[in-house]
């Protein structure tokens, strides 16, 4: 199974897609984890992203891309895998399609409010990255990641100007992707326009959309 996760920062795809891939045994791709992990550990993509990621951009194509590539071709990813936060931009997902042949896209459709909204209340461990809301998923105790003990703290990204801005570019960027999936056949959207809307829930609706898909 091939999957990609498209949708609005904040949507939940990242929460969701790391919750489904477990199900298919298959790798969840996420390129702003990656980014974020190169950016730790102080590599040159990570060098290169940090400065676009701070202020809420999108990294170059090409940064992203040659990143994706070498990942795609890791043996975990031969029978399969979830993609979470790419492609983003025309090219890229151009660049896929020529690479490789995608199952289907789950379309996460969520009003701006909820987003701006989201991105607000949301936290994420600074040690293994996993993602808390304050609203609708906290951590069991204050500040503390439940996994790993990690301090929980907000992105840089997740200050609100810099959500606006997000959501802009994700208007003009990647959301022309739509149409671009819609003709090949390949969208199922999966509607989440409830703000206390929990991740099960969200989760069961996904499970439900890829029901078609697995067998
Ligand atoms: P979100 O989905 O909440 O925006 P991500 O973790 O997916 O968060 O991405 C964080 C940042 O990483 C993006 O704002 C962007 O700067 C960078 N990034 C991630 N994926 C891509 C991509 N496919 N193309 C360009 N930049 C990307
Ligand atoms: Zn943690």
């Amino acid at each position: 199974m091939k999957i990609i996760f498209l949708g609005p920062p904040g949507s939940g795809k990242g929460t969701a897609a790391s919750r489904v891939a477990p199900k298919f045994g298959i790798p969840h791709i996420s390129t702003g984890d990656l980014f974020r992990k190169n950016i730790k550990e102080q590599t040159e993509i990570g060098k290169e992203a940090k400065q676009y990621m701070d202020d809420g951009k999108l990294v170059p194509d090409e940064v992203v891309i040659n990143m994706l590539k070498a990942r795609l071709e890791e043996d975990d990813c031969q029978e399969g895998f979830i993609l979470d936060g790419f492609p983003r931009t025309t090219p890229q997902a151009e660049m896929l399609d020529g690479i490789t042949e995608i199952d289907v896209v789950v379309n996460m459709v969520v009003p701006d409010k909820i987003v701006i909204a989201r991105n607000s209340s949301r936290v994420s461990c600074s040690k293994c990255g996993e993602i808390y809301n304050l609203r609708t998923m906290p951590t069991k105790l204050k500040g503390v990641c439940d996994k790993c003990g990690g301090s929980v703290v907000r992105r840089p990204d997740d200050e609100p100007d810099v959500i606006k801005k997000r959501l802009n570019i994700y208007k003009e960027q990647t959301e022309p992707l739509i149409e671009f999936y819609k003709k090949k056949g390949l969208i199922r959207d999966v509607i989440c326009d409830n703000i206390d809307q929990t991740p099960e829930q969200t989760l069961e609706d996904v499970l439900k959309v890829l029901e078609e898909f697995s067998s």
